[in-house]
């Protein structure tokens, strides 16, 4: 796991973003079907269907549109358009209005990587987002990118959280100046959710082992669980689970005022126990055409899944 971590994982982050590796990954037959154990489908009515069997299990849900880094408006209004028939199609649900409905957003893909008006573009579609989900009784996070956006979408996130409080936000373990945020939103009462971090980083802003980084999230998860807002617990790991339930228990914390967060697809049995358990569990559901980074980021996360991959390939 150690040259997994040192070698293998920034290679496959790296490379992932050349176009000519893109092309033939996402060519391949196998692809595809790897891609179906993290990605919920396609269209909006295959995320329909994910959202209503979570539910049904006693689960929450947060529903990701899946698309990243547009450096094009029409692109942007797309995606924008994407949620509000998603968003539509959820407040018939009967959880609307319950807290267990959610939807994540990423900036890059509201256009915040355009040149020059890219910050405005992006507020602007994430304004008209959370007004839409704020009517249907939808909660809306906006996801953690790399390092070179977190500033520009924290101030949006402040400017945003103006009109809707709830809107919630991503801080990642793995950066260095991370611990300072949770300070600050912890202190401000917003919704955090908490995770490791999958991006390659340098290790200027990083983290570079999983023992630093695990010792951030366990510190910055402390300050989340003594402040005054609510954590959302974004990690597979056994450890962190724990600490979070200790963390839970040693802040007076009731059970409705944070949560665990998982993907689709992974420890789906451990999402059940934590629910049955009494916890409050959200499990986060991609869909879309354009997953292709995220399953990379699946890929590079841990050996298992990589080989996951491999193993379909050589199947075929
Ligand atoms: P890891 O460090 O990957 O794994 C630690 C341990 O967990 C493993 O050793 C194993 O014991 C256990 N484990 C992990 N996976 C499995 C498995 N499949 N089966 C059995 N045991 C397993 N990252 C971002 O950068 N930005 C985001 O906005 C973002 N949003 C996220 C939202 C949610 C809801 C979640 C869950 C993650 C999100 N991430 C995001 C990804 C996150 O940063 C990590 O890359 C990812 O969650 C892996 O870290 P981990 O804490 O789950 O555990």
């Amino acid at each position: 796991s150690t040259a997994f971590d040192s070698i293998l994982r920034p290679v496959i982050l790296r490379a992932a973003a050349a176009d000519h590796i893109k092309n033939t990954a996402t060519r391949l037959p196998v692809t595809a079907r790897v891609v179906d154990r993290f990605v919920a489908g396609e269209t909006q009515d295959d995320v329909l269907s994910a959202v209503a069997a979570s539910l049904a299990g006693g689960l929450s849900v947060s529903v990701d549109h899946l698309g990243e880094a547009t450096v094009d408006e029409a692109d942007a209004a797309a995606t924008v358009r994407a949620y509000l028939s998603v968003l539509e199609s959820m407040s018939g649900l009967e959880a609307s209005g319950s807290g267990r409905l959610e939807v994540s957003l990423k900036l890059t893909a509201l256009g915040q990587s355009l040149p020059r008006h890219g910050r405005k573009m992006a507020t602007e579609n994430a304004r008209t987002i959370c007004a839409a989900a704020h009517s249907r009784g939808v909660l809306v996070t906006i996801d953690a990118e790399d390092h070179s956006t977190v500033s520009e979408r924290l101030d949006i996130v402040r400017e945003l959280r103006r009109d809707f409080d709830d809107l919630g936000t991503v801080l990642q373990a793995y950066l260095r100046r991370t611990e300072d945020d949770c300070r600050e939103f912890a202190a401000s009462g917003a919704r955090i959710r908490l995770c490791k971090g999958a991006y390659a980083e340098p290790p200027s802003v990083a983290f570079d082992t999983h023992a630093q980084v695990d010792d951030s999230y366990l510190r910055c998860l402390r300050i989340l669980m003594h402040g005054n807002g609510h954590p959302m617990v974004a990690s597979h790991d056994p450890t962190m689970i724990e600490a979070a339930q200790a963390l839970a228990h040693e802040s007076g914390r009731s059970p409705e005022s944070w949560e665990h967060q998982m993907l689709f697809g992974i420890r789906s049995d451990e999402q059940r126990r934590l629910a049955d358990a009494g916890a409050q569990v959200r499990v986060y559901i991609p869909y879309g055409s354009q997953w292709y980074g995220y399953f990379v980021r699946r890929l590079a996360e841990r050996p298992a899944n990589l080989l996951f991959f491999l193993r379909a390939l050589a199947e075929r």
